[in-house]
């Protein structure tokens, strides 16, 4: 595996179809398997290392974001990731950002409604990373379902010629979606941290019941969150998976999303919801504890 920082170099060593992994590092599981759908789809795949400064608000953590490039680097090498594209942050805002994509409604909402300029950045730095790097085939979690929904809108208003994949959430043997944040949680918020990924196996269960009605899906989750004071929550919506705008009723699919602050950590998650099935996509769980926890 080749560590490069330009565009040109990670261009150069990629051959064939090629696989993108966009990340902010620290990894976890849930990056590892993206790493694992990438390699088994294409022929070399690229993991990308950026802590996007432009996606931070003034609010946002961007100073105590976890990074440890080496760690990363081993952890990708171990997946078997071809290259690691780790830019700086004036290899990729040279000089004053002129062109900011926009995407419109679909990054208006929950997320985006939070957090003001987020999907601006999220959105202008994977247009410059597809850009720069022409992957055919890009990999993103659906841990991140509104920006799933905004990376795909992207593509094809833009017309990149990519493939965009949408991978399973990985979660914690108890349920929490893991999250390089998750190594800020302290002992004593943890049963908090748990109660977004509680609140939505509630909703997922509901919803394999028959329940189709957005309100009493979101007003279930809600009761259940209700039970943890320390919990500051944002929302709690039923947006489509298509363009992540909220309905009332769910006839095509739809993810649950949760967002709230514990402990100044601020943590999302959702079940995605699937009326043409009945089912429930609730992710993917470790059965021990998570490399993000020291071990391997
Ligand atoms: P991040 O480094 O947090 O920006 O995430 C990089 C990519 O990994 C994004 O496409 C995320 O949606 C995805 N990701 C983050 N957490 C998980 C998870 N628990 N399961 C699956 N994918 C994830």
């Amino acid at each position: 595996m080749k560590v490069v920082s330009t565009f040109e170099e990670a261009r150069e060593l990629a051959g064939g179809n090629v696989g993108l992994v966009p990340t902010m590092g620290y990894f976890h599981e849930g990056h590892v398997s993206l790493i694992q759908a990438a390699l088994s789809e294409t022929d070399s795949v690229v993991v990308s290392i950026f802590v996007n400064p432009m996606q931070f608000g003034q609010q946002d953590d961007l100073e105590t974001y976890p990074q440890d490039s080496e760690r990363d680097f081993t952890l990708a090498s171990d997946a078997g990731a071809d290259v690691v594209f780790a830019p700086s942050v004036d290899y990729m805002y040279p000089s004053h950002q002129r062109t900011v994509v926009s995407v419109g409604t679909v990054a208006e909402g929950m997320e985006g409604a939070h957090r003001p300029g987020h999907f601006d950045g999220v959105t202008t730095v994977v247009a410059k990373l597809l850009a720069g790097l022409q992957p055919n085939v890009a990999f993103f979690g659906r841990k991140d379902a509104q920006q799933l929904a905004v990376v795909r809108a992207l593509v094809v208003d833009l017309a990149f010629p990519v493939s965009v994949r949408g991978m399973p959430t990985v979660r914690e043997a108890d349920g929490l979606a893991l999250s390089s944040r998750n190594v800020k949680i302290g002992q004593a918020d943890r049963a908090t941290a748990l109660s977004l990924s509680t609140s939505l196996m509630l909703v997922a269960d509901a919803f394999e019941a028959g329940e189709r009605e957005s309100q009493a899906l979101t007003s279930l989750a809600r009761d259940s969150l209700g039970l943890f004071p320390l919990l500051s929550v944002d929302y709690v919506e039923v947006a489509q998976s298509s363009d992540a705008r909220t309905v009332e009723t769910i006839d095509a699919e739809v993810f649950v999303a949760v967002a709230g602050t514990v402990g100044g950590v601020r943590l999302i998650d959702n079940v995605t919801l699937d009326p043409s099935t009945g089912r429930a996509d609730r992710g993917i769980r470790l059965n021990q504890p998570s490399i993000l926890y020291g071990g391997s």
